[in-house]
């Protein structure tokens, strides 16, 4: 398929790509996939990213056009409004129009969301819109490209960066079991954990957003039937339906930036964002104060969902610019050798089954300069302000 964007594209190149099974923001449970952003690029290449996921192999697998629900607690014309003016507006051109409904009041809500959802005065329901268990794709993805011959996995945690004698030029990887390995392109698609290998201080910080995972019951399932996944912005509640049995919801962009003193290899010792050590959290009564804001949000949601347990509380990382644009560049300091795909934020999964296209082209010298300039290497920026206003854009 055709990407926008990309001049002259190949798509039957093969791609050297690496895959590591963890447990990670990419191997969660549910993700929404959406395309009606407000800036008009993500707009076109989140269009193209959801038409693999409807239509093409092996996105179709796991996607489930379940429908979207966004909503806030008062019709006050900010960012939502736009949104759903540009969604009608491009589906009754295209003789659409059905594909969005607009929702006046609670009880439209209620009914939008099969019952549930006792939360929001003002939104929309969007019919084009669904969400992925991006556990399961993952897993998928990585089975298919198991079978392929020009792909070979070496799976560890990579200690540093190697670079040749004049220290400009990136020219491997050293694992933490001591083993090298040597490549004409290192590509760093490692997360929030990307600034421990390179010294992304002052372009992205690590943000842990509270997530709860709900066991439900066989019997449990009928209830959630008919569910859409769900946003509340101003509530900061974001859920999808059921997966695996486990009702998962969080606090949309209620998150919080970790900061660890650290030896790194490229800068000695200090501080950078990266998330904590495991079982490392923020501080008590910021915890409690997420785990009330999550189990009143799940008592709105439905009261069935209140009265079952909690299996797991904690947070879900992603690593975020200053604007909420995504890094898919070149390092400018390693002269070629470095690739960087970086700061997904908070809204990165839905372009999975393209980014990788975008990067190639990236590398190829074919993509439009609208878009690489989009998705550049940033200026830098204070860490401060950069802990306090990352991620602007995701309401783009
Ligand atoms: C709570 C939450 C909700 C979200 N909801 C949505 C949504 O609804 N829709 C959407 O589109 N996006 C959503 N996102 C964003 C999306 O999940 C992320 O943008 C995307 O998953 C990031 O993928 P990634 O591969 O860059 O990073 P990750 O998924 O974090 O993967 C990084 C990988 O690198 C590995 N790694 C790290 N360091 C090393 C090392 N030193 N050596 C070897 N391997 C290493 C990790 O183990 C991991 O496998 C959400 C994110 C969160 C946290």
């Amino acid at each position: 398929m055709e990407l926008p964007f990309i001049q002259d594209p190949n798509t039957s190149r093969q791609l050297p790509e690496q895959v590591l099974p963890c447990s990670t923001a990419s191997y969660d449970t549910g993700r929404i996939i959406r395309d009606d952003y407000i800036h008009p690029t993500y707009r076109t290449i989140a269009t193209a990213a959801m038409h693999q996921w409807q239509n093409a192999e092996p996105w179709c697998r796991t996607y489930r056009r379940s429908g979207l629900v966004l909503v806030e607690d008062s019709d006050n014309n900010g960012p939502l409004k736009e949104t759903y003016n540009l969604t009608r507006r491009e589906l009754e051109s295209n003789g659409a129009s059905s594909l969005v409904e607009e929702l006046y009041c609670r009880d439209d809500i209620k009914k939008a969301c099969g019952g549930l959802c006792d939360t929001g005065n003002w939104g929309y329901l969007t019919h084009k819109a669904g969400w992925v268990d991006a556990g399961d794709i993952m897993n998928t993805l990585l089975k298919d490209l198991k079978q392929s011959e020009n792909i070979h996995f070496e799976c560890g945690r990579v200690k540093s960066l190697v670079k040749d004698e004049t220290g400009d030029v990136v020219v491997g990887i050293l694992l933490e079991s001591g083993q090298r390995l040597v490549a004409d392109l290192v590509v760093l698609a490692t997360g929030p954990w990307t600034s421990a290998l390179a010294d992304t201080r002052g372009k992205t910080v690590s943000a842990g957003e509270a997530v709860a995972y709900v066991q439900l019951q066989p019997e449990d399932g009928e209830i959630f039937r008919k569910m859409p996944a769900f946003l509340n912005f101003e509530q900061k509640i974001c859920l999808t339906p059921p997966s695996r049995q486990l009702f998962r919801i969080a606090l949309h962009r209620d998150d919080w930036v970790n900061t660890s003193n650290i030896d790194h290899p490229e800068v000695g010792r200090t501080d950078i964002s990266i998330p904590p050590e495991r079982g490392l959290g923020p501080n008590p009564s910021q915890r409690v104060s997420h785990e009330r804001q999550l189990r009143g949000a799940l008592q709105r949601i439905s009261p069935l969902l209140a009265s079952r347990p909690i299996v797991h509380f904690g947070y879900c990382w992603y690593d975020d610019t200053l604007t909420g644009d995504f890094i898919v560049s070149y390092h400018p300091d390693y002269q070629g050798s470095l690739f960087m795909l970086h700061g997904l934020g908070g809204h990165g999964f839905k372009f999975l089954p393209v980014l990788g296209q975008y990067a190639v082209a990236t590398v190829l010298e074919e993509l439009d300069p609208r878009v690489k300039n989009m998705w550049k290497y940033p200026e830098d920026v204070d860490h401060d302000r950069l802990r306090r206003d990352h991620g602007q854009g995701g309401w783009r």
